[in-house]
């Protein structure tokens, strides 16, 4: 599998194909732990460049840096936040070429991939089959032999804890070195300071205690609130992306969908956008 990002995971937010009433040319791909688009070829630097003029359709894809690879294909890459080659440049296998953001016509921060065949022409090729990348929306490891083990997600109805939330220990409990939790400290509210598979670091007893005698001390709404798929959810203010980058004031305050919920994180729908939990509240 090809991986357009300096390392590490793909995110597939929309695929390549019909969509809607429009045909989606390109792939659309966040880079989970990378911002850094790279050369997948040895490739010749066609444009590099960004068209502000807005009746020149092109304004859509900002900066956006096309590579003419050597058997002739054009492989684009846009939304970019910056470029870091120029037009005309030789650039080699792994080399970086800009940094994935949103600009043209974007919304949240995603590289827009697109080939296309030898030649000028505005048709697109099917890049989910030359890259290998699945045309699924989803998460993908192009090298998994090289990654780290992966934190296993919480099994479907189970919820998983994360950092800052706050906790009751329920009746029986233990701590993960056998230990029983005295009962003063039951049913009392706590706060996660670390969460790790299956178990949860305690703040106030400084303690690894097991999920399973662990439940929510939450809200039906707010910063505390459980947040599940489909709920309406709004980014508080100072919040960033979980790549590090600043949400747009823009999309503060203003009322989004829950696509998806991972440990600490959640998907914003509006934004194909991961968001740390911390600045999410349910509305
Ligand atoms: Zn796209």
């Amino acid at each position: 599998m090809k991986n357009p990002f300096e390392s590490g995971k793909i995110r597939v937010t929309s695929v390549y194909g019909k969509r809607g009433d429009a045909f989606h040319k390109g792939m659309d791909l966040v880079g989970v732990s990378s911002l850094r688009v790279v050369a997948v070829e040895d490739a010749t630097v066609g444009v590099s460049t960004i068209i502000t003029d807005h009746g020149n359709r092109t304004w859509e894809w900002g900066n956006y840096v096309r590579l003419d690879l050597d058997d002739g294909r054009r492989l684009y890459h846009c939304h970019l936040a910056n470029r870091l080659v120029k037009t005309g440049e030789r650039v080699r296998k792994g080399q970086v070429l800009g940094i994935a953001g949103e600009t043209g016509n974007a919304t949240g921060v995603h590289l827009h991939w697109e080939l296309r065949p030898a030649g000028y022409s505005t048709e697109s090729l099917n890049i989910s089959e030359w890259s290998g990348i699945p045309n699924k929306i989803g998460t993908y490891d192009p090298s998994p032999t090289e990654s780290a083990p992966e934190t296993p997600s919480p099994a479907p109805g189970k919820e998983s804890f994360y950092v800052g939330e706050t906790v009751k220990i329920k009746q029986g409990a233990v701590y993960t070195n056998g230990v029983k939790v005295p009962k003063k400290y039951l049913g009392v509210p706590y706060t996660v300071e670390e969460v790790k598979p299956g178990r949860v670091l305690i703040a106030e007893l400084y303690s690894w205690v097991a999920d399973e005698y662990l439940e929510k001390a939450a809200g039906s709404s707010g910063a505390d609130a459980v947040i599940r798929v489909g709920d309406r959810v709004k980014i508080v203010s100072g919040a960033k992306y979980t790549n590090g980058v600043k949400v747009p004031v823009r999309y503060l305050g203003v009322p989004m969908t829950v696509a998806q919920v991972r440990e600490g994180r959640v998907l914003i729908s509006e934004l194909n956008s991961w968001v740390p939990r911390q600045y999410v509240e349910k509305i």
